[in-house]
């Protein structure tokens, strides 16, 4: 009776806090983690429950992937959800079966070691044949395997897909691939082990507002399944098994926090404009072509950024031409009158598709990433300038190239979007030839030729979120040194600043699309420094408004000014905060 009364008793958990809000559901645990599975010896009269273990996870991964595919289908047709008949015959492989029921027989280890061991085998073997089709049979096989083991270790179905109650995911990772295909409906919220706040998985959680905290170590070893959990997204805190007062205090925080929010609703059609009249172009990140409806929504000038690399995640073939250009219509109609940027391919670093990337790097954040992974695959980036091209007929379409460090990329990339054009013109496609064509600024490199740059584009997008990260040398996905990814870090500014002044010198204008954007105790310091253009996270869109306009141009450029002659980033930080609390208290605390 004491012992249950005291594994009801309430415990708190921190973690980093990396989107906002309150969630109060059971628990799901997911293992994403590339499991290393230990060997455990059985006895011979356990095989048999061995056997129907094994039996019964192939069947529940079966239910999963027919599962997904149905809601695949009905989401974007069934030709995109028959990419999942292949992982169908990973299930059903009579060969791949039976090695595993002779080895169990055979070595009379627990089933997740042998059907590991099995898989890995036939992975290893199909690798080495040098032939497309057995690579993408790799990456299916991989893909199941890792389900199979979920299923087996979980003894419950570990697809949130497959839980049809709201819940908690709690896991040890979460890749942008699983962030993307969260059933929205009844994910409620994340905690997950590692992270950090710029990983792409924290980011996609911001513009879906799942409450979210990520570096919550050794997380999954003190939450079961269907524990009763209450995240709290402003503070980074789990309460497992939240008392009723506890309850009530985050109840009333979410009130507070909700009636901010309607506030900030009534601002959605006034313009981003500070106090003292300068307009900054105030647009929206979309990560997901079904985060469109957020725009208008949240009064945002069109998309500053669109990360297509969502597009190609989670399947063996790229998108085709055609896809693509109904996605890039649908964005460049949705955003009318305003502009979308529309940005190249920028695959690699976290956002990985194994069938797409042959070789798996040491360093992939400083690997063949973006432009660099475009220029190598001219056959795949083409097929989505052509789609952007095209696309831009309806709307205002801009093209933007991820990841430049050198003047050579820009003009190859370039050669081959003219080469795009003359395809199409000589097939009679309509397109439109004068797209406007800029770079993101997120390689020191780029920074310190901006001025070469200037000189062949229309605008530059600074992605902080990469530019911190190679400026500092400063993992972006590392929680260990989390303290020294630091916006305000006296380098980032001069960063921000030569940037900024190399392209008006050159009359072309610097926006900045990386998570400082959306970030408003920092927006004192962006308009101080001359950025003309803010894209934030849809959903953060109200607030960013709000800070802009309730500051003035003039004051925040005497706050760089005052700023640049520091040399401590908690000092700058706690300059530009004290700034907008000043003017949007309500908004910070
Ligand atoms: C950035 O690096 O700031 C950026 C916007 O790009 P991503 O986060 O997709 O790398
Ligand atoms: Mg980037």
């Amino acid at each position: 009776m004491e012992a249950d009364e005291s594994k009801k008793s309430e415990r708190r958990f921190t973690g980093i806090p990396v989107a906002q809000g309150i969630a109060h559901c059971p628990a799901f645990i997911q293992y994403t983690q590339d499991e290393e599975i230990v060997a455990r010896q059985l006895r011979e009269e356990d095989l048999p429950e061995e056997v129907a273990r094994f039996e019964a996870a192939l069947i529940a991964t079966r239910i999963e992937l027919l599962e997904i595919q149905s809601q695949i289908a009905s989401a974007i047709g069934s030709q995109d959800a028959s990419i999942f008949d292949a992982h169908l015959l990973v299930v059903e492989d009579r060969t791949l079966i039976d090695e595993v029921l002779r080895r169990l027989e055979r070595d009379r280890n627990n089933v997740e070691f042998v059907f590991q061991e099995v898989s890995r085998k036939y992975c290893e073997t199909l690798e080495a044949i040098d032939d497309p089709y057995l690579r993408e049979r790799v990456v299916d096989i991989e893909d199941v395997a890792r389900r199979v083991i979920r299923n087996l270790l979980g003894k419950a179905p570990q697809n949130p897909a497959a839980h049809d109650q709201p819940h908690i995911i709690v896991a040890h990772n979460l890749t942008p691939s699983d962030t993307a295909q969260l059933n929205r409906k009844l994910v409620m919220g994340f905690v997950t082990e590692v992270g950090s706040k710029t990983s792409h998985t924290a980011i996609m959680a911001r513009s879906l507002e799942i409450p979210a905290i990520v570096g919550m170590q050794g997380i999954c070893q003190e939450i079961q399944l269907g524990d009763d959990i209450l995240i709290d997204g402003y503070n980074g805190l789990l309460i497992l098994n939240p008392m009723p007062e506890t309850l009530a205090e985050c109840g009333r925080i979410e009130q507070a926090k909700e009636a901010v929010s309607e506030r900030l609703q009534l601002i959605r059609e006034t313009a981003s404009t500070t106090g003292d009249g300068r307009h900054i172009i105030l647009s929206a990140n979309i990560d997901l072509p079904d985060e469109l409806d957020d725009i208008a929504e949240n009064g945002a000038e069109g998309i500053g950024l669109f990360r297509t690399e969502f597009l190609y995640l989670n399947r063996v073939q790229p998108p085709s031409e055609e896809e693509q250009y109904g996605h890039y219509r649908m964005a460049a109609e949705r955003s009318l009158p305003h502009s979308v940027i529309i940005r190249t391919l920028d695959i690699g670093g976290d956002k990985t598709n194994l069938s797409l990337e042959s070789t798996e790097e040491d360093n992939p954040f400083l690997g063949c990433r973006a432009i660099r992974f475009c220029l190598e695959h001219i056959d795949i980036f083409k097929t989505q300038l052509r789609a952007i091209l095209r696309a831009a007929v309806v709307g205002n379409v801009r093209i933007m190239y991820p990841m430049i460090s050198g003047i050579e990329e820009l003009r190859q990339a370039n050669a081959i979007l003219e080469e795009c054009k003359a395809e199409l013109s000589a097939e009679g496609v309509p397109f439109s030839p004068d797209v406007e064509v800029g770079i993101m600024i997120e390689t020191p490199s780029a920074v310190l030729v901006a001025d070469h740059l200037a000189r062949e584009v229309k605008f530059f997008s600074i992605g902080t979120n990469d530019l911190i990260q190679y400026t500092v040398a400063v993992d972006r996905l590392n929680d260990r040194i989390a303290h020294l990814y630091n916006p305000t870090h006296p380098a980032i500014l001069r960063m921000i600043k030569l940037t900024v002044d190399a392209g008006k010198s050159q009359g072309v204008w610097t926006g900045v699309c990386g998570e400082m954007a959306s970030d408003i105790v920092l927006t004192p310091l962006l308009i101080g420094l001359g950025v003309e253009e803010l894209s934030a996270t849809s959903t953060l869109v109200p607030r960013v408004k709000k800070a802009v306009q309730s500051l003035d141009a003039t004051g925040c450029e005497a706050l760089v000014a005052k700023v640049l002659e520091m040399d401590d980033a908690s000092q700058i930080l706690a300059a530009s905060m004290s700034m907008a609390r000043e003017r949007y208290a309500e908004l910070i605390d």
